[in-house]
């Protein structure tokens, strides 16, 4: 058949027997499969138009350790001077036994004022006694704890929040990820785990879906979580990134990188990855499309520690914008890197 003839009939081909399965479409009794409902997403509200969270992260908390004192007094007068909506709690939590007991203590700071808070679990909550399963189910006995329980992938923290305006429509979404421990599967590498295959899936589930429900544009969405992907280090030796705050040390990333900066770009929802980790950073870089910001250390001298004084960083949302605001409060009072992004750069 010469090519001209061919595509002539395939031409006609095609309609032929798209009709056939039109029409024998109503005879097929094809059992409808059960439906099984999607469990509802944790969500917040705007209150008075504006949201705020404050991110904690790296209280590496000890009690009854006077290297704690710092910690407690620093997230106690920054949950009282900025009274967030939600606290996100980006890991490491505490830095020693007994885990429930310390668990309780820094957390109930949150709880004891009514603040919904969730977490992202850090590389070494898992290192004092209790598995990772049982640091988060502990964790979600507490009042005002967003979290749901683990799912069937890596890691037991990984989550999304929906931040939702009074009419109950989806304005933002919130995904905490959890960035695990050690990569096990590597182990002659001794690095630091990554995000998994069934974590990304789950994501790209999620963001489609919540893509579905925005009558098809991508959900504005933050990434939490404790781990800097390599994305990090590999934008910091580019000198097209452009930085702002501090930065004390390389990120200590993964060696692996197992796609997560490709996967958020190719949903297009994800503006900012937030995460902790590396104590001596604060920055925000922006690089390829993507903000990639740290944290502020909120905890003691548990741990080595350079920024001082210690402090969190805000982030605040005003209803019907896709542009945040984002600044570092520190211990005393000082307020750094006030910026608007994407507005400011
Ligand atoms: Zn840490």
């Amino acid at each position: 058949m010469k090519r001209r003839d061919f595509i002539r009939a395939t031409a006609i081909a095609v309609p032929a027997i798209a009709t056939a399965n039109i029409a024998a479409a109503p005879q097929r009794k094809v059992k409808e499969p059960l439906k099984t409902k999607e469990p509802e997403l944790p969500s917040m509200q705007f209150r008075n138009g504006r949201f705020k969270i404050l991110q904690l992260t790296d209280t590496h908390f000890i009690g009854g350790d006077a290297r704690s004192q710092r910690a407690i007094d620093n997230v106690i007068e920054l949950l009282d001077a900025e009274k967030p909506d939600m606290v996100i709690h980006t890991g490491d939590i505490i830095f020693g036994k007994p885990a429930r007991e310390n668990l309780t203590q820094i957390l109930s700071l949150i709880t004891d004022r009514h603040i919904p808070f969730a977490v992202a679990l850090g590389n070494h909550d898992e290192e004092f006694g209790l598995s990772r399963h049982e640091v988060l189910e502990h964790i979600r006995q507490m009042p005002g704890c967003l979290n749901t329980s683990a799912k069937e992938m890596h890691g037991v923290s990984n989550d999304v929040v929906i931040l939702k305006s009074p009419d109950g429509k989806n304005q933002w979404a919130f995904y905490l990820f959890d960035t695990g421990n050690k990569a096990k599967e590597f182990p002659e590498l001794k690095s630091y785990d990554y995000i998994h295959a069934d974590q990304l899936e789950w994501y790209r589930q999620t963001s489609r879906r919540l893509k579905q429900e925005n009558q098809g544009t991508p959900l504005p969405s933050l990434a939490f979580m404790h781990i800097p992907i390599t994305e990090y280090l590999d934008g910091l030796s580019d000198s097209r990134r452009q930085i702002r705050g501090n930065l004390g040390e390389n990120p200590c990333s993964p060696i692996i990188n197992s796609g997560t900066f490709v996967t958020m770009r190719e949903e297009g929802d994800i503006k900012a990855i937030v995460c902790g980790h590396d104590h001596d950073d604060d920055y925000v870089m922006k690089w390829r499309g993507l903000y990639m910001m740290y944290g502020r250390y909120s905890g003691g001298d548990t741990v080595y520690n350079n920024l001082k004084p210690n402090g969190a960083r805000i982030l605040e949302f005003t209803e019907g914008s896709s542009s945040f605001k984002t600044w570092i409060r520190l211990h005393g009072g000082r307020i750094e890197q006030t910026m608007t992004l994407p507005d400011d750069f």
